[in-house]
């Protein structure tokens, strides 16, 4: 359906500039697709009218990276660093497809709510249900109409082989799934989930070198050749995957990547925290994106991602949230503020710091720039399509009235999300989620979990020793597990 945002505040060069906005679709394409056909002072009314007065209109965001069915453990995993964290989380994954369904679509909410209308889903499957679970996220993303990049997590080796093994020989049983397995399973995803028309994109996204062969990576490089499809990974999250990549391959996780031929334009890459200066120019020279999950980094102690020397190497910089059980969130807003003033305390030229404006483009065209949608998404453009977020500025965490974005960027906005838009369809109206009952979905998340505080997790136990002396860590008597 056809609207105009009437008497909109939208970001101009010189300032903001009080607009009408047209929404509205080209007769030749399928009705899916409402793309923004006019931007100017008193247009002409075309299908409903939405009043845009004190309100702020911009390009929806990208969540770039996020696990959506680690809300179910969110607040529960102590402060530990991301190799125990993983052995924890592992051990309690979901194992219903319901719970995936009910976790992605409190992440959609979430992401919604904080002026998302893309998300990266880099979904974690249940073993032996893999479809199932691509199937339960799919599902819900399509009910509540927010825009999702899909990509199943895959690896071929075991959870222990991510830990370097310090001249120790360590032997690793084998991965539960071969790599052809892995690989024909992801043929089979893309054959059932790919439908970009639809607002579903699968993308391929082996977890990181760190846990997948050399195989793998190139089995997924030559399906996303093939499909058109956004490649998706970890890298360098941590200081032990830096040791490990040395180890395993005598040069950096990043050159090994190069060599693999996986990175490219439509390649984004969450966390790139430990990179070196000859790492971040084949970023550049490769166009490829880093996404920056700043709490997660924090909260795991990973480290401070060099995200001014990224954008002064020209290096795309997008961000995401990443899982709920390392953040433990999905308030967009929120991974924007701190993965902006965080780098402040990295560098004394201030010049360098990033600016709220800045910060919006990173979140919406940055984001639309790793996912190859740079032409459709992520600016206020006439002829691009209608992912659009409007604030209002009459609420109080966005008063009194100073400069809109620098409240909404470097404040707390609390519910500020007045409506959004996926393809020119409403998903959020008067500051409530349109497609989903939320009392329901809070009503299963509640049915479904119980108040915990502490769980035994076997593979901590088994890995925490050697953790701790390849991490030259003094020897404990007794661990966290
Ligand atoms: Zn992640």
């Amino acid at each position: 359906m056809s609207f105009t945002i009437q008497q909109v505040l939208i970001p101009v060069e010189q300032g903001y500039d009080t607009v009408d906005v047209q929404i509205g679709h080209d007769p030749s394409e399928p009705d899916e697709g409402h793309r923004i056909t006019a931007i100017g002072a008193d247009l002409d009314v075309v299908g409903t009218i939405v009043d845009g007065r004190n309100k702020l209109l911009l390009p929806g965001f990208v969540n770039a990276h996020t696990h959506s069915s680690e809300m179910w453990q969110r607040g529960i995993i102590p402060p530990v660093p991301l190799e125990l964290w993983l052995a924890e989380l592992y051990d309690f994954i979901p194992l219903n497809e319901e719970q995936v369904y009910l976790s992605a679509l409190g992440t959609a909410v979430e992401t919604l709510l904080s002026g998302g209308t893309s998300v990266v889903d880099h979904l974690v499957l249940i073993p032996g249900k893999e479809l199932e679970t691509v199937a339960a996220a799919v599902r819900a993303y399509r009910e509540v109409g927010i825009r999702a990049f899909v990509g199943p997590l895959i690896q071929d080796e075991p959870l222990t082989s991510g830990i370097p093994d310090g001249g120790t020989a360590q032997t690793h049983k084998p991965y539960l799934r071969s790599t052809k397995a892995t690989l024909e399973l992801m043929q089979e995803v893309i054959n059932q989930f790919h439908k970009p028309e639809t607002g579903i994109n699968v993308m391929v996204a082996p977890t990181g070198l760190q846990l997948c062969s050399d195989h793998l990576f190139e089995g997924c490089a030559e399906l996303s050749d093939r499909y058109g499809l956004c490649r998706h990974a970890h890298l360098l999250e941590t200081k032990a995957q830096k040791l490990l990549a040395e180890e395993t391959y005598g040069c950096s996780a990043v050159q090994h990547l190069k060599d693999l031929d996986y990175l490219s334009p439509r390649t984004s890459l969450a966390h790139c925290v430990w990179l070196d200066d000859t790492d971040i120019q084949m970023l550049a020279e490769t166009q490829s994106t880093v996404v920056h999950n700043p709490l997660s980094n924090l909260r795991l102690g990973s480290g401070i991602a060099p995200i001014l020397k990224y954008r002064q190497a020209g290096v795309n910089v997008a961000f995401g949230c990443d899982g709920s059980a390392s953040n433990d969130s999905q308030d967009l807003l929120e991974a924007i503020k701190i993965g902006s003033i965080l780098h402040n305390t990295t560098d004394f030229e201030y010049q360098h710091w990033i600016t709220p404006r800045e910060s919006v483009e990173m979140a919406a065209l940055g984001g639309a720039k790793g996912l190859n949608v740079q032409d459709q998404l992520g600016s206020l453009t006439v002829g691009k399509q209608a992912d659009l977020v409007m604030y209002d500025l009459t609420n109080l965490s966005l008063l009194p009235r100073t400069d809109p974005i620098g409240l909404l960027i470097l404040g707390r906005p609390v519910n500020a999300v007045s409506y959004a838009w996926v393809n020119g369809k409403a998903v959020v109206e008067n500051n409530s989620v349109v497609n989903v009952d939320l009392n329901a979905l809070r009503q299963a998340l509640f049915n479904q979990s119980q108040w915990s505080i502490k769980r035994q997790s076997p593979t901590v136990a088994e890995v925490e020793a050697h953790y701790r002396s390849v991490m030259q860590l003094p020897a404990f008597t007794q661990g966290y597990s």
